[in-house]
Formats: C-alpha cells, sequence, structure tokens
C-alpha cells in the first residue's frame, strides 16, 4: 500500500528584521531561516511521519536547496526515486521577509514548473498502483488537469488540495474523490453559495478545513457533520492544512472511515500548530496515537 504525491518542492528563506527596507534602500537584519516547504513536499512528509509509503512526484534544480529537499524527504523517509533534478533551473524558493508584525512574500516556481506529463508517465507505474494520489495547486494545472484524467480512467483516487486558489474546473470535481479546501478557498470556489449549500452539493467529497474549529463536511444521511478540532496553545500555524492533507490520506488508505479520518487528521494537524515551521511541526505516528488515546 502506498501513497503518491505530485506537487512542489519548495525551500522557504525567511529574513527576520526590525522593518523593510524602502525601494532602495538597505538595512540590517536579524536572522535567517532556511526550511524546507512546499504543499506538494510538506503533505509527503506529513504522510511519510505517520506511517504510510509515499513516493513524491517533482523537480528540483541541480543545486544545495535540491539537496536540503531531497535530505529532509529522506530524513522522514519519502521515497525520492521520482524527484527529479532538472539542470538549467533553480529549486523552487519562497522569499520571505518578516518584518512589523507581517510578512511579504516573493516566490519562484524555478523546477516546479516543470512538473509535467512527461515527469507522470515516468512515475506512472508507481501512481496508477497507489492507493490515494494527493494534488495542490503548485505545479502547471495543465499537470493537475493530465493527472485527474488519467487517475481517473485507470480508477485511482485523487485528493485535491485547491491552493493556494486557483479555479477548479467542474470536471476535476466530478473526478477526484476528496476536495480539500480551506473555508476561505471554499467561499472563492463557490461564489454566493452558503456552507451547507457547498457542503451538501458534494457529501463525503468537499472536506473544508475550519482553522482551529476542525473540519465541516456532509455525510451521506446525515448532512453537516463538524468534527471540532482540538484545543492546543497555538506557536506557528504554517503547514497545518498541509499536516491535515497527508494524515487524512493516510487515514482513508487505512480504510478508516470518514469522521474517524477526519479526526486523526485533526489530532495531527492540532499537534504540527504547537511548534515552529512546517515540515519541522509535523507530528509522528506515535504522537497522533498518544494523542487519540
Ligand atoms: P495553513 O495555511 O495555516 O497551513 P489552512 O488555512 O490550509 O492552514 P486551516 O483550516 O487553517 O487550513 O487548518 C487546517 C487544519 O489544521 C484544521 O482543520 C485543524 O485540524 C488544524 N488547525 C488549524 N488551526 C488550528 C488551531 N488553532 N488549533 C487546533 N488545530 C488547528
Amino acid at each position: 500500500m502506498h501513497i503518491a504525491v505530485i506537487g512542489s518542492c519548495n525551500v522557504d528563506i525567511t529574513v527576520e528584521a526590525q522593518r523593510r527596507p524602502h525601494a532602495g534602500e538597505t538595512v540590517m537584519g536579524d536572522r535567517l531561516i532556511v526550511s524546507p516547504g512546499g504543499k506538494g513536499a510538506n503533505q509527503a512528509v506529513a504522510a511519510a511521519r505517520l506511517g504510510a509509503e509515499v513516493y513524491m512526484v517533482g523537480c528540483i534544480g541541480d543545486d544545495d536547496y535540491g539537496r536540503i529537499i531531497t535530505d529532509s524527504l529522506k530524513e522522514s523517509h519519502v521515497h525520492t526515486d521520482y524527484v527529479f533534478t532538472r539542470k538549467g533551473t533553480t529549486t523552487g524558493t519562497a522569499h520571505i521577509t518578516l518584518a512589523e508584525g507581517d510578512n511579504s512574500i516573493i516566490v519562484i516556481k524555478g523546477a516546479n514548473a516543470e512538473v509535467g506529463p512527461e515527469e507522470v508517465d515516468r512515475a506512472w507505474d508507481m501512481i496508477s498502483t497507489a492507493e490515494i494520489v494527493l494534488l495542490q495547486y503548485e505545479i502547471p494545472m495543465e499537470t493537475i488537469d493530465y493527472v485527474v484524467k488519467k487517475c481517473a480512467e485507470a480508477g485511482v483516487k485523487v485528493l485535491l488540495n485547491p491552493a493556494p486558489f486557483a479555479d477548479t474546473p467542474e470536471e476535476w470535481m466530478e473526478k477526484a474523490s476528496y476536495i480539500t479546501p480551506n473555508e476561505h478557498e471554499a467561499k472563492l470556489m463557490f461564489p454566493g453559495m452558503s456552507r451547507s449549500e457547498i457542503l451538501s452539493a458534494h457529501p463525503d467529497k468537499l472536506i473544508m478545513t475550519i482553522g482551529g474549529d476542525g473540519v465541516a463536511f456532509a455525510h451521506e444521511g446525515e448532512g453537516e457533520v463538524v468534527v471540532p478540532g482540538f484545543k492546543v496553545p497555538v506557536k506557528d500555524t504554517t503547514g497545518a492544512g498541509d499536516t491535515f492533507n497527508g494524515a487524512f490520506a493516510v487515514a482513508r488508505a487505512e480504510k478508516q472511515p470518514m469522521k474517524d479520518a477526519v479526526r486523526f487528521a485533526n489530532a495531527a494537524a492540532a499537534l504540527s500548530v504547537q511548534k515552529i515551521g512546517a515540515q519541522g511541526g509535523m507530528p509522528w505516528r506515535s504522537e497522533v496515537e498518544e494523542m487519540l488515546s
């Protein structure tokens, strides 16, 4: 039994400073933090730490950032056989300035823009036998379209995490087994519709994360269900959504019933918000089991 994640690999380069520079100005900063990220790699790490066999499909540049990514994937036991190194391009990076209580970010897609149908085909033997395939919107939309259609034809389940927000074609919603927007993304996806209208139109498929409140979805025959989040002291919510997605995929791959799977993923995500960093805060299986016991 294995899980495939087809998505982005980034390195987040964060600078902390008292204030951000004006155009043409130089200021001294306080601290530099370099950490692996990208929604694809984050979800792969989350799932692998919870005990699943996970294969990452993505692209990195032939640079030190690429090595930071493969090292961190391997440390969490993610298989990197299908993380392809692209010469002549850089690894995806997010350049974050933390100043004056707010962040500003510039993202360079780099090698993430090169995750295409060819890479999917090279990994197809693995993808076609996966229990579930995870997708997010940080790789080209044409690739998402290719995977969604190919998986539907082959009868492979797809979890579509529509983040960061972009238009989601109706056909993807029909073909995906799960769609996991946060509340903000769901509102943008279904303008003018109320929460219960959105959920009841996609029972047991549209799983809406609602931050500390947990998760809402419509359960066949039961209507709207809210599985409450765990009350915990919050340090950093970066990567909470990615942890939720990775964990939910693991639980469903293990055939846990819907409500149990959501509770399992809420627990994993609640553990992640208690630590700093996206991947750094992601829990291992034993920690989640302890929380649920
Ligand atoms: P992020 O962008 O911060 O990674 P998101 O916006 O994609 O997250 P959220 O709905 O904010 O998604 O959170 C995802 C899940 O993480 C929630 O469904 C919940 O299980 C957990 N979570 C988020 N915030 C908290 C919190 N303050 N306390 C406990 N659990 C939380």
